[in-house]
């Protein structure tokens, strides 16, 4: 049986606390996307922003510019958002040791067709792929004979920042958006109190949560092996690539979560901390202190970093929990 479910990953709770609520649901980046604030002039501007950088970002469209640019092996002139995501990307790229990894887009496409591929097909594409292998200037792009970018990790992350930025340049004190896995909570909500954010159980249907994140201009990100897959002789074969065996990561986890204050490389960490799996993503975060997490295990352990101790609540009893310090 094959099967692709897609679904929100991070579900927003109790949205009664922003008053007066202007309330904006999109589909784009291949996502269902919920804009909540008080302001309709500003949903008007982020739904727009949304349209222009998915114009930018979309491996689907053919004449978005990570296309054009697959299509032609690179590019003399980037976008300033193209340039501004790539550069972030090859960052984030080598402090991950590539477990995040913008070049991915041959294997992205052949794991898209919902079946195994052939070991000689994956062997092949493997070899295009590559942080290391692409040339980017600042200015000039060039691609491996072959190799594409796939953005998919941290488009919408990247996103969530110019919303963010959006907001703060009209004066919105209070909104909540989310662009699937990925969420802003800006400010607060209306009545002072935090935003309270759904986490996502991965064993669980669309909307089941393991548990809830009470947060204050922060942003929400998580990646897992639940939000696309399709199943074939009773393996799950979700849509994270690991850069070394060119197939969907095995790791221990089933869904990494970042709490963070930037939205791109929130996102692009959910996706390395996934691929890396418990015991390294812990010591990353050990290196790190620009952001918290939640990891969830194969084995139904939830852990939750030491700076999330007082706003993170399990409440569901299928599910450990385990604290991890510095
Ligand atoms: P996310 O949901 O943010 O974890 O991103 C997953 C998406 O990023 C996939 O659908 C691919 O488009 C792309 N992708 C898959 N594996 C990786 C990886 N290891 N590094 C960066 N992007 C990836
Ligand atoms: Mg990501």
């Amino acid at each position: 049986m094959k099967k692709i479910i897609l679904f929100l990953t991070i579900i927003i709770l109790f949205l009664s606390g922003c008053a007066r609520n202007t309330h904006e649901t999109v589909f784009a980046m291949d996502t269902v996307m919920d804009l909540t604030l008080n302001d309709g002039d500003v949903i008007d501007t982020l739904t727009g922003e949304i349209a222009r950088l998915e114009n930018i970002f979309s491996p689907t469209r053919d004449d978005s510019e990570v296309s054009r640019i697959n299509a032609h092996g690179g590019a003399d002139v980037l976008s300033p958002d193209m340039q501004n995501a790539l550069k972030k990307s090859m960052g984030y790229a080598a402090e991950t040791g590539g477990a995040f990894d913008p070049t991915l887009d041959p294997l992205v496409k052949l794991w898209s067709h919902e079946a195994v591929p052939k070991r000689a097909d994956i062997a092949d594409a493997l070899v295009k792929c590559g942080y290391l292998n692409i040339k980017y200037d600042g200015t000039r792009l060039t691609l491996p004979r072959g190799g594409g970018l796939n953005l998919g990790g941290i488009a919408k992350g990247y996103t969530s920042d110019v919303l963010k930025k959006v907001l703060v340049d009209n004066s919105i004190k209070s909104a909540i958006l989310s662009l699937g896995g990925n969420v802003v909570a800006h400010g607060s909500r209306s009545d002072g109190t935090p935003w309270v954010v759904g986490v996502a159980d991965p064993d669980g249907g669309a909307n089941a949560t393991l548990g809830t994140l009470r947060v204050s201009d922060k942003f929400v990100i998580a990646s897992g092996d639940y939000e696309r897959y399709f199943m074939q002789d009773g393996r799950r074969y979700h849509h994270i690539i690991d850069a070394h065996s060119g197939a969907p990561s095995t790791s221990d986890l089933r869904e990494a979560v970042i709490v963070c204050e930037d939205g791109a490389m929130g996102d692009a960490y959910s996706t390395a901390l996934f691929v890396m799996g418990s015991t390294r993503a812990i010591e990353f975060w050990r290196a790190h202190n620009n952001f918290e997490m939640i990891l969830v295990t194969k084995n139904h352990k939830v852990i939750v970093s030491k700076g999330l101790l007082d706003s993170f609540t399990l409440d569901n009893g299928g599910y450990s929990y385990e604290t991890c310090a510095r």
